[in-house]
């Protein structure tokens, strides 16, 4: 049995980082750029007015009070091909090009304007630059804007419209095959004869593979024959990530170490000391990467978020693997009786600048329905056996935590 920390060390020492793809920048959203991105412009391209006002040459009203000649009108999208002459002004709109003279706007709130609209006073002094954005400011032209391992969040997508960047190249999102097995296990619409459950892992990882941006696809369920378990295990292989549930601990009918390999699998570990989810299995077949995770439902999905996620992550060409560990206060005394890494159902909130932590009541890594109210995981040592309010305590979000 291996600890949780060279478990996760392990696992992306051998998992590789995906194949760059090239993509419309429209569906890049929490993808992980594959390439620098260079501007093909100077951005702003021209000297851009912030305001709706007057642009005028600072030398002419750096005291209060000047009064210009109102000479043209500059809307945004214009491109004004006239030069203020000392002592002129031009009314101008928010994201227009200044005119060749003009070094300042001043705002349409701190102008006066007299003679019918011919001349304006300004009437608080202007310095020069004053609410212009000077071309080239903000990037010049062939300079980066983007470097290749940027995660792609939203106003990215933003700057790869501004500078034209339509194909983007990114790191290519591995599609995974998520494999139940079990001979109790029925689809969720059925209701289960005596002895028989629900099949409910199947649909929570492939809920936290949307989460993370990737297309999954649900085999279904095998049975625990090896000839079954072949069949879609084979089918499984044909994903980047195959993650299948059950069947790997020491009962009678747990085959998948076996089947897996029959079919030429190495196994890299195959007990992890967490608590739940100790027989974990990762190990690859060929290239492809197989995560054989213990059935029950709290245990599958806490090992997908503690080892799972960070490889998946690092496919994709992520900077960073690990969901955030913060330092809460406990608001409950937790005994630990594991004898492995706890990582223990709980709801984390924060208020007046801390974490709090309140560990859920759970009857065991079969309680789906106290898993379900979590948001996080208490993370209690091996070697902890209690913790008492008001100690502070280790703990992992989860991606939605802060909207619970
Ligand atoms: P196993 O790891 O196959 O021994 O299964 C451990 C426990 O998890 C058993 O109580 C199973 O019925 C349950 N279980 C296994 N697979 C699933 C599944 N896909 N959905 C819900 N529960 C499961
Ligand atoms: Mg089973």
């Amino acid at each position: 049995m291996i600890s949780v920390r060279d478990a996760i060390e392990i696992t992306l020492a051998n998992t590789p980082r995906q194949k760059p793809v090239e993509a419309d920048f429209t569906r890049c959203i929490g993808t992980v750029l594959a390439e620098d991105v260079l501007s093909d412009m100077d951005m702003p391209p021209f000297n851009r007015s912030m305001m709706d006002g007057y642009a005028l040459a600072s030398d002419d009203a750096l005291l209060a009070a000047a009064k210009l000649q109102v000479v043209g009108f500059i809307p945004a999208g214009s491109n004004p091909k006239f030069k203020l002459q000392p002592g002129q002004a031009a009314k101008i709109m928010t994201g227009a090009p200044l005119p060749e003279g003009a070094d300042a706007v001043r705002e349409v709130e701190k102008v006066r304007l007299l003679d019918q609209g011919r001349v304006v006073e300004i009437l608080e002094p202007v310095k020069p630059g004053l609410n212009v954005v000077p071309k080239g400011a903000e990037v010049k032209a062939g300079e980066a804007v983007l470097t290749a391992g940027t995660y792609i969040q939203a106003p990215i997508i933003g700057l790869l419209a501004a500078t034209g960047k339509v194909k983007v190249k990114i790191y290519k999102p591995p599609e995974v095959a998520i494999l139940a097995t079990g001979d109790e296990l029925v689809d969720p619409h059925i209701k289960p004869m005596p002895g028989q459950i629900r099949n409910s892992n199947s649909f929570t990882l492939q809920a936290l593979c949307s989460r993370l941006g990737l297309k999954s696809r649900i085999l279904g369920v095998a049975k625990d024959d090896k000839n079954a378990l072949r069949f879609k295990i084979v089918e499984g292989l044909k994903y980047d990530v195959l993650l299948m549930t059950g069947g790997v601990s020491m009962g009678d009918l747990d085959l998948v170490q076996d089947v897996l390999k029959e079919l030429g699998g190495h196994f890299y570990y195959q007990k992890v000391a967490i608590k739940p989810g100790k027989p974990t299995v990762f190990g690859k077949v060929g290239e492809k990467l197989v995560f054989a995770l213990p059935g029950n439902p709290v245990s599958s999905a806490t090992v997908f978020e503690v080892i799972v996620r960070p490889a998946l992550r690092k496919m994709m060409g992520y900077p960073v693997y690990q969901n955030p560990i913060v330092t809460a206060v406990l608001t409950e005394y937790f005994a630990n009786h594991s004898q492995r890494e706890n990582y223990h159902p709980a709801v984390c909130w924060y208020e007046d600048g801390q974490f709090f932590c309140r560990p859920l009541r759970t009857r065991g890594s079969g309680d789906i329905v106290s898993f379900a109210r979590s948001n996080s995981y208490l993370i209690c040592p091996i070697d902890k056996k209690e913790i008492y309010e008001n100690e502070p305590v280790q703990v992992m979000l989860r991606e939605d935590f802060y909207l619970t």
